[in-house]
Protein backbone atom coordinates (compact mmCIF):
# COMPACT_ATOMS: atom_id res chain seq x y z
CA UNK A 1 0.00 0.00 0.00
CA UNK A 2 1.23 3.46 -1.06
CA UNK A 3 1.93 5.82 1.65
CA UNK A 4 -1.09 9.13 1.91
CA UNK A 5 -0.43 12.52 2.98
CA UNK A 6 -0.21 12.69 6.79
CA UNK A 7 0.54 16.98 6.41
CA UNK A 8 1.85 19.35 4.48
CA UNK A 9 3.68 22.10 6.47
CA UNK A 10 5.35 25.34 4.38
CA UNK A 11 9.21 26.49 6.18
CA UNK A 12 9.08 29.68 8.23
CA UNK A 13 11.49 32.12 8.33
CA UNK A 14 13.34 32.12 11.64
CA UNK A 15 16.11 33.83 13.27
CA UNK A 16 19.51 31.62 14.40
CA UNK A 17 22.49 31.79 15.73
CA UNK A 18 23.82 35.36 15.95
CA UNK A 19 21.37 36.61 13.45
CA UNK A 20 20.99 34.28 10.78
CA UNK A 21 17.82 34.18 8.57
CA UNK A 22 16.71 30.58 7.24
CA UNK A 23 13.78 28.54 7.28
CA UNK A 24 12.63 26.04 9.46
CA UNK A 25 10.82 23.55 8.19
CA UNK A 26 10.04 21.37 11.55
CA UNK A 27 11.60 22.61 15.10
CA UNK A 28 10.18 22.52 18.65
CA UNK A 29 6.37 23.16 17.85
CA UNK A 30 5.91 20.38 15.71
CA UNK A 31 7.34 17.31 18.87
CA UNK A 32 6.27 14.29 18.27
CA UNK A 33 5.06 14.66 15.15
CA UNK A 34 8.07 13.72 13.43
CA UNK A 35 10.09 11.17 15.88
CA UNK A 36 13.15 10.60 15.84
CA UNK A 37 13.34 13.85 13.94
CA UNK A 38 13.51 17.04 15.94
CA UNK A 39 14.14 19.73 13.14
CA UNK A 40 14.64 20.74 9.69
CA UNK A 41 16.89 24.41 9.19
CA UNK A 42 17.24 25.08 5.07
CA UNK A 43 19.64 28.04 5.22
CA UNK A 44 19.86 28.91 1.62
CA UNK A 45 20.52 32.28 0.46
CA UNK A 46 22.23 34.56 -2.34
CA UNK A 47 22.75 37.19 0.59
CA UNK A 48 25.48 37.17 3.04
CA UNK A 49 23.69 39.35 5.62
CA UNK A 50 21.44 36.52 6.00
CA UNK A 51 24.73 34.45 7.31
CA UNK A 52 27.28 35.70 7.57
CA UNK A 53 26.51 36.46 11.66
CA UNK A 54 26.83 32.70 11.76
CA UNK A 55 26.49 30.17 14.87
CA UNK A 56 29.26 31.08 17.29
CA UNK A 57 30.49 28.56 20.30
CA UNK A 58 27.55 26.59 21.81
CA UNK A 59 26.38 23.63 23.29
CA UNK A 60 24.65 20.65 22.11
CA UNK A 61 23.57 17.11 24.71
CA UNK A 62 21.33 14.53 24.04
CA UNK A 63 21.01 14.68 19.86
CA UNK A 64 22.99 14.41 16.35
CA UNK A 65 22.86 16.81 13.62
CA UNK A 66 23.10 16.46 10.22
CA UNK A 67 24.64 18.94 8.30
CA UNK A 68 24.14 18.69 4.21
CA UNK A 69 25.62 21.77 2.24
CA UNK A 70 24.81 22.51 -1.38
CA UNK A 71 26.86 26.10 -2.06
CA UNK A 72 29.03 27.76 -0.13
CA UNK A 73 31.09 25.94 2.33
CA UNK A 74 30.67 26.48 6.76
CA UNK A 75 33.83 26.54 8.70
CA UNK A 76 33.47 24.58 12.26
CA UNK A 77 35.65 23.88 15.13
CA UNK A 78 34.68 21.72 18.26
CA UNK A 79 35.51 21.34 22.00
CA UNK A 80 37.07 18.16 20.85
CA UNK A 81 39.41 19.54 18.41
CA UNK A 82 38.48 19.30 15.78
CA UNK A 83 38.36 21.88 13.02
CA UNK A 84 37.24 21.84 9.31
CA UNK A 85 35.17 22.89 6.11
CA UNK A 86 32.07 21.40 4.92
CA UNK A 87 31.97 22.20 1.57
CA UNK A 88 29.04 21.54 -1.30
CA UNK A 89 27.82 18.28 -0.96
CA UNK A 90 29.67 17.42 1.89
CA UNK A 91 27.72 16.20 5.31
CA UNK A 92 29.24 16.42 8.76
CA UNK A 93 27.16 13.67 10.89
CA UNK A 94 28.01 14.65 14.60
CA UNK A 95 26.37 13.02 17.62
CA UNK A 96 26.74 15.48 20.16
CA UNK A 97 25.97 12.23 22.98
CA UNK A 98 27.06 13.92 26.53
CA UNK A 99 28.03 17.36 25.16
CA UNK A 100 29.96 19.30 22.42
CA UNK A 101 30.73 22.96 22.39
CA UNK A 102 31.11 23.89 18.45
CA UNK A 103 31.00 27.19 16.15
CA UNK A 104 29.54 26.70 12.59
CA UNK A 105 30.09 29.86 10.48
CA UNK A 106 28.97 29.91 7.16
CA UNK A 107 30.91 31.15 4.34
CA UNK A 108 29.36 31.87 0.96
CA UNK A 109 30.32 31.61 -3.07
CA UNK A 110 29.75 34.35 -4.46
CA UNK A 111 27.52 35.31 -2.04
CA UNK A 112 25.76 32.10 -2.10
CA UNK A 113 25.54 29.75 0.37
CA UNK A 114 23.12 27.17 1.08
CA UNK A 115 22.24 23.70 2.99
CA UNK A 116 20.45 21.87 5.40
CA UNK A 117 20.76 20.74 9.23
CA UNK A 118 18.47 18.08 10.64
CA UNK A 119 18.83 17.20 14.18
CA UNK A 120 17.75 13.29 15.23
CA UNK A 121 17.20 12.51 18.48
CA UNK A 122 18.92 10.26 20.94
CA UNK A 123 17.18 7.35 22.31
CA UNK A 124 17.24 7.85 26.50
CA UNK A 125 20.23 5.16 26.69
CA UNK A 126 22.32 6.75 24.43
CA UNK A 127 22.16 10.69 25.37
CA UNK A 128 25.12 10.54 27.45
CA UNK A 129 27.02 8.55 24.84
CA UNK A 130 30.71 9.97 23.88
CA UNK A 131 30.41 12.73 21.20
CA UNK A 132 31.94 11.98 17.69
CA UNK A 133 31.66 13.12 14.77
CA UNK A 134 32.27 11.89 10.74
CA UNK A 135 32.72 14.11 7.51
CA UNK A 136 31.57 12.69 4.19
CA UNK A 137 32.83 14.58 1.54
CA UNK A 138 30.87 15.30 -1.31
CA UNK A 139 32.91 12.37 -3.98
CA UNK A 140 32.41 9.54 -1.16
CA UNK A 141 28.60 9.80 -1.34
CA UNK A 142 27.44 7.43 -4.30
CA UNK A 143 24.81 9.03 -6.76
CA UNK A 144 22.91 5.92 -8.40
CA UNK A 145 20.44 6.29 -11.55
CA UNK A 146 17.46 4.44 -10.29
CA UNK A 147 15.31 4.76 -13.01
CA UNK A 148 15.53 6.72 -16.12
CA UNK A 149 15.11 10.32 -15.10
CA UNK A 150 15.90 9.84 -11.36
CA UNK A 151 18.99 10.64 -9.53
CA UNK A 152 19.61 9.30 -6.09
CA UNK A 153 22.75 10.61 -4.02
CA UNK A 154 22.99 7.94 -0.84
CA UNK A 155 24.04 10.00 1.84
CA UNK A 156 22.78 7.03 4.45
CA UNK A 157 20.72 4.17 3.81
CA UNK A 158 20.41 1.93 0.73
CA UNK A 159 19.17 2.22 -2.89
CA UNK A 160 19.72 -0.60 -6.35
CA UNK A 161 22.12 -2.21 -3.63
CA UNK A 162 24.48 1.01 -2.98
CA UNK A 163 25.24 1.96 0.69
CA UNK A 164 25.64 5.67 1.48
CA UNK A 165 28.53 6.37 3.76
CA UNK A 166 27.12 7.47 6.69
CA UNK A 167 26.78 4.30 8.79
CA UNK A 168 26.66 2.38 12.05
CA UNK A 169 24.92 5.22 13.70
CA UNK A 170 21.98 4.94 16.65
CA UNK A 171 19.47 5.46 14.95
CA UNK A 172 17.96 4.00 12.10
CA UNK A 173 17.65 6.84 9.51
CA UNK A 174 17.66 6.70 5.65
CA UNK A 175 18.73 9.93 4.15
CA UNK A 176 18.49 10.48 -0.16
CA UNK A 177 19.05 13.21 -2.11
CA UNK A 178 16.64 12.53 -5.49
CA UNK A 179 15.98 14.55 -8.71
CA UNK A 180 13.30 13.35 -11.09
CA UNK A 181 13.42 14.74 -14.45
CA UNK A 182 9.59 16.29 -15.40
CA UNK A 183 7.63 13.76 -16.28
CA UNK A 184 8.73 10.87 -14.35
CA UNK A 185 8.05 8.98 -11.16
CA UNK A 186 9.79 7.30 -8.25
CA UNK A 187 8.84 4.42 -5.71
CA UNK A 188 10.60 3.53 -2.67
CA UNK A 189 9.56 1.07 0.01
CA UNK A 190 10.45 2.30 3.43
CA UNK A 191 9.97 0.36 6.76
CA UNK A 192 6.69 0.22 8.35
CA UNK A 193 6.30 2.01 11.19
CA UNK A 194 9.10 4.47 10.11
CA UNK A 195 8.08 7.98 10.42
CA UNK A 196 9.10 9.50 6.56
CA UNK A 197 8.88 12.91 5.06
CA UNK A 198 10.10 14.76 1.90
CA UNK A 199 11.51 18.27 2.07
CA UNK A 200 11.18 20.00 -1.44
CA UNK A 201 14.44 21.53 -2.41
CA UNK A 202 13.66 22.88 -6.28
CA UNK A 203 10.79 22.63 -8.70
CA UNK A 204 7.14 20.98 -7.74
CA UNK A 205 5.61 17.45 -7.99
CA UNK A 206 3.00 14.66 -6.65
CA UNK A 207 3.95 13.32 -2.99
CA UNK A 208 0.30 11.08 -3.01
CA UNK A 209 -0.42 8.41 -5.56
CA UNK A 210 -3.72 9.98 -7.10
CA UNK A 211 -1.37 13.26 -7.87
CA UNK A 212 -4.09 15.49 -6.45
CA UNK A 213 -1.97 18.15 -5.48
CA UNK A 214 1.43 19.76 -6.91
CA UNK A 215 3.70 20.74 -4.23
CA UNK A 216 6.41 23.13 -4.36
CA UNK A 217 9.76 24.31 -2.90
CA UNK A 218 9.90 24.71 0.41
CA UNK A 219 7.34 22.25 1.33
CA UNK A 220 7.35 19.49 3.94
CA UNK A 221 5.29 16.24 2.70
CA UNK A 222 4.86 14.29 6.35
CA UNK A 223 3.48 10.73 4.98
CA UNK A 224 0.91 8.60 7.11
CA UNK A 225 2.40 4.96 8.21
CA UNK A 226 2.36 2.04 5.14
CA UNK A 227 5.20 0.89 2.90
CA UNK A 228 6.30 2.55 -0.56
CA UNK A 229 6.20 6.27 -1.01
CA UNK A 230 5.29 6.82 -4.43
CA UNK A 231 6.47 10.35 -5.62
CA UNK A 232 6.01 11.99 -9.14
CA UNK A 233 7.60 15.16 -11.08
CA UNK A 234 5.14 17.68 -12.87
CA UNK A 235 6.39 19.47 -16.11
CA UNK A 236 9.70 20.63 -14.28
CA UNK A 237 12.36 18.96 -12.62
CA UNK A 238 11.84 18.17 -9.06
CA UNK A 239 14.57 17.67 -6.06
CA UNK A 240 13.89 16.41 -2.71
CA UNK A 241 15.06 15.55 0.22
CA UNK A 242 13.79 11.63 1.71
CA UNK A 243 14.65 11.11 5.05
CA UNK A 244 12.90 8.44 6.90
CA UNK A 245 13.69 6.72 10.39
CA UNK A 246 12.93 4.86 13.12
CA UNK A 247 10.89 6.09 16.13
CA UNK A 248 12.32 6.56 19.36
CA UNK A 249 9.06 7.03 21.21
CA UNK A 250 10.22 8.23 24.55
CA UNK A 251 9.33 12.02 25.98
CA UNK A 252 11.44 15.31 25.12
CA UNK A 253 12.76 17.48 27.24
CA UNK A 254 13.52 20.36 25.05
CA UNK A 255 15.97 23.55 25.85
CA UNK A 256 17.44 25.57 23.05
CA UNK A 257 20.75 23.44 21.30
CA UNK A 258 19.67 20.56 24.51
CA UNK A 259 17.37 17.92 24.46
CA UNK A 260 16.69 15.60 26.79
CA UNK A 261 13.84 13.31 28.56
CA UNK A 262 13.13 14.87 31.56
CA UNK A 263 13.18 18.40 32.98
CA UNK A 264 15.79 17.51 35.63
CA UNK A 265 18.41 16.42 33.19
CA UNK A 266 18.07 19.80 30.76
CA UNK A 267 18.26 21.54 34.53
CA UNK A 268 21.78 19.69 35.09
CA UNK A 269 22.92 20.24 31.37
CA UNK A 270 22.33 24.03 32.00
CA UNK A 271 23.90 23.98 35.43
CA UNK A 272 26.97 21.93 34.08
CA UNK A 273 27.29 24.30 30.74
CA UNK A 274 27.26 27.53 33.49
CA UNK A 275 29.96 25.82 36.17
CA UNK A 276 32.24 24.37 33.41
CA UNK A 277 31.11 20.63 33.88
CA UNK A 278 29.52 20.21 30.55
CA UNK A 279 31.92 18.43 28.48
CA UNK A 280 33.23 15.32 30.04
CA UNK A 281 36.59 13.85 29.08
MN1 LIG B 1 25.23 23.65 16.41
Amino acid sequence: MNRKIDKILKSQPTIEGAGVNLKRAFGYDEVPLLDPFLLLDDFRSDDPDDYIAGFPWHPHRGIETVTYMLEGRVEHGDSMGNKGIIGAGDVQWMTAGSGIIHQEMPKGSNGRMGGFQLWVNLPSRHKMMDPSYREVKNEQIPEVLKDKGVTIRIISGEVNNKRGPVRDIVVDIEYLDITLENGTEFEHTIKKGYRVFAYVIEGSGYFDPEKKRNIGRENLVIFKDGNDVKIAANDRILRFLLISGKPIGEPVAWGGPIVMNTQEELQLAFDEYRNGTFIKE
